[in-house]
């Protein structure tokens, strides 16, 4: 049977499912336990008020004869890329058009897809620790060959450590045709300052390379002059695609919406001369694999951006702020190194320790969950990522049990 073998590539361990089997063994020996889980990437809930009428209409509407929708455009309904033009874009001093908003049932597929109009001899950078769907969704495609000490060979790492900020730069991608950069960043939660975006957009201006950027936790962003998206950078509409979500954004992560920005003017040469647009590839791509995101997550998308949605989505990302400015002044006193938790739910935090045997003893000594940064990638050995998506009490909690441990 002729299968695509390049699957024997991908790794092994999926992180969440041996982080569950730690947890479910620990459980079984402590009955009664009360576990504090401080690992996980999915908001707490629930959606706000704004966005559940506006389903609730819009399933009325399903209801009725006249307002029935059946498929949708691929790309998104108008009503929903116009208004992500206009208030995401356009009113932040960036041009932008509906026509460039590609709307999907979130990032992640999105990410894992794009990297089927890049050429199969494509040579793709990520950032170590990275966010595993970059990685995965290259190798699948053969970009990626075995691995050899938890890295594929045919991919360049882009070392992310305290010495850089964990901000990479070009520096280290060189001969690279499309890099994934992810900021505000999972996992380390750290932002890169506008000159760092900008020296990665004119290296892709100057090498003709590709930039694929993650803004799925731009609305974390508190700190002025930290930029939302990459095109806050000259040029950037040459050189950069950037994925959106309203999972974190608006806690979609079950709901499902998000969207892919594809500026016109990225473009292409075939052999024989042809033009190949970036925007109409992807546009094709969609329209060929993809039957729209559901009309009803559209219009709980769309109440996002009306006043009342915004402020209350705001006051949601807000809290999660404020559970991980506690969380990281209790670790800094406690005189932990400590990145992100400023403009990102995340914390990375270095303890020394294997990230393994870290995870280990938090679980044993304070009952308390975290994420090992070897899961993330070679880079991550020593470090922890703490998520604030938990309500105050627990994270009070989690915080006063792992005061006693750290
Ligand atoms: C959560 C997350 C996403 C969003 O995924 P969805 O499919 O939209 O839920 C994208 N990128 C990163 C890095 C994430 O952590």
């Amino acid at each position: 049977m002729k299968l695509n073998t390049n699957y024997a590539n991908i790794g092994k361990n999926y992180l969440f499912a041996e982080i569950a089997r730690r947890v479910e063994a620990y459980k079984a020996k402590n009955p009664g336990a009360k576990i504090v889980r401080l690992g996980i990437g999915d908001v707490s809930g629930p959606l706000a008020p704004a966005v559940i009428e506006a389903m609730h209409k819009a399933v009325d509407d399903e209801a009725t004869k006249e307002r029935f929708h059946g498929y949708g455009p691929e790309q998104g309904y108008a009503f929903l890329r116009e208004k992500i033009a206009a208030s995401d874009y356009v009113s932040r001093g960036i041009d932008m058009s509906a026509d460039e908003i590609f709307v999907s049932d979130g990032a992640k597929s999105d990410c894992a897809n794009f990297q089927e109009l890049l050429s199969p001899e494509a040579k793709i950078a990520v950032a170590d620790p990275v966010y595993p769907v970059y990685v995965d969704s290259n190798v699948m495609a053969g970009r990626g060959g075995a691995e050899t000490g938890g890295r594929h060979d045919g991919i360049v790492y882009l070392e992310c450590n305290r010495a850089n900020g964990f901000t990479p730069g070009p520096d280290q991608a060189k001969g690279c045709d499309a890099v994934y950069l992810c900021f505000p960043n999972n996992p380390t939660g750290a932002v890169a300052t506008r000159e760092r975006l900008q020296e990665w957009v004119d290296w892709a201006n100057a090498t003709g390379a590709l930039l694929l950027f993650d803004a799925a936790y731009e609305s974390f962003v508190r700190t002025p002059g930290v930029p939302k998206s990459i095109y806050e950078c000259e040029g950037a509409r040459g050189c950069a695609v950037e994925f959106r979500s309203f999972s974190k954004t608006a806690g979609f992560t079950g709901t499902r919406c998000g969207f892919t920005v594809v500026p016109e003017g990225i473009a292409a040469r075939a052999p024989d001369g042809t033009e190949l647009s970036l925007r109409k590839m992807w546009s094709r791509r969609q329209t060929t694999m993809f039957n729209g995101a559901s009309y009803i997550s559209q219009r709980g998308a769309e109440a996002v951006y009306s006043p009342e949605g915004a402020a209350q989505c705001k006051a949601a990302t807000d809290f999660y702020l404020e559970n991980a400015r506690l969380i990281k002044e209790a670790l800094v006193s406690r005189g932990l190194p400590v990145c992100g938790g400023d403009d990102s739910p995340y914390l990375w935090v270095e303890t020394g320790a294997s990230g393994w045997d870290m995870f280990d003893r938090l679980l044993e000594e304070a009952q308390v969950v975290v994420t090992p940064g070897e899961g993330f990638g070679r880079a991550g050995a020593g470090f922890i990522r703490i998520s604030s998506f938990n309500s105050r009490e627990n994270t009070l909690e989690a915080i006063d049990r792992l005061g006693r441990t750290l």
